[in-house]
């Protein structure tokens, strides 16, 4: 006999979102052997690895760790693609669960206090409806057991001047700039910030200075993808 969720699997079946094919009862978001495939980085079993080596030199981050590999055209491309501009916030759940578990077992990132997803611009969280790195965050949140913090940190358009200054600066964002309001909140903290990609490290790096005028405010920074 077949039970409610059978003949709702029957008719509306889910798909694997690289392969497309059906997935099972017991899959979610990415079918076994896809996810067999996904291009593992297993940085989290290096302290100095290439997300951390990234920003060398430049902001003193505590620990960092990407998931997968991102390569143009490449599966993990696909997945941040879909996350981004397709509406499918569950890539950021499936990743959520993922590394969240990791870091449960993970020692590494027990000392965290607030999970701080990178913010939109007010004008393209309206435009997408979303915030990508939300429900990754949110996922995070539950393994962790810490708070998910958004508002904080804003993204503001910086001025016509600022703009053409920027772009005269190395590794700075050209036409985005991060403020936090009330910087005392996170005064003795172990901050965590996540990002859905991480290439140049720019807009992260912008991120976290902002909370380094926070007093003995230590940052962490855990992406999906690193881009090789
Ligand atoms: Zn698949």
């Amino acid at each position: 006999m077949l039970f409610f969720k059978d003949l709702f699997y029957l008719f509306y079946p889910k798909l694997c979102a690289i392969c497309e094919e059906n997935l099972t009862q017991n899959e979610t978001t990415i079918c076994t052997l896809c996810r067999h495939d996904l291009p593992l980085t297993n940085f989290i079993n290096y302290k100095n690895n290439k997300v951390t080596q990234t920003f060398y030199g430049r902001v003193l981050v505590e620990k960092a760790f990407a998931l997968l590999f991102f390569r143009k055209e490449g599966v993990t491309q696909k997945l941040i693609h879909d996350l981004k501009y397709k509406g499918n916030e569950d890539v950021g759940v499936f990743f959520g669960n993922w590394l969240g578990e990791i870091l449960n077992k993970n020692q590494e990132f027990k000392n965290i206090d607030y999970i701080i997803p990178v913010p939109l611009h007010p004008e393209k969280l309206k435009e997408r409806g979303y915030n990508q790195v939300t429900k990754f965050g949110e996922r995070l949140s539950f393994y962790l057991n810490k708070p998910l913090i958004e508002g904080k940190l804003k993204r503001v358009s910086l001025t016509r001047t600022q703009t053409f200054k920027a772009r005269f600066e190395r590794f700075t964002n050209n036409d985005t700039k991060f403020l936090l309001d009330d910087s005392s909140y996170f005064d003795n903290k172990n901050v965590l910030i996540i990002d859905d990609v991480i290439t140049t490290g720019a807009t992260l790096e912008a991120c976290a200075n902002e909370f380094l005028k926070s007093k003995n405010c230590n940052i962490s920074i855990l992406t999906i993808a690193y881009t090789e």
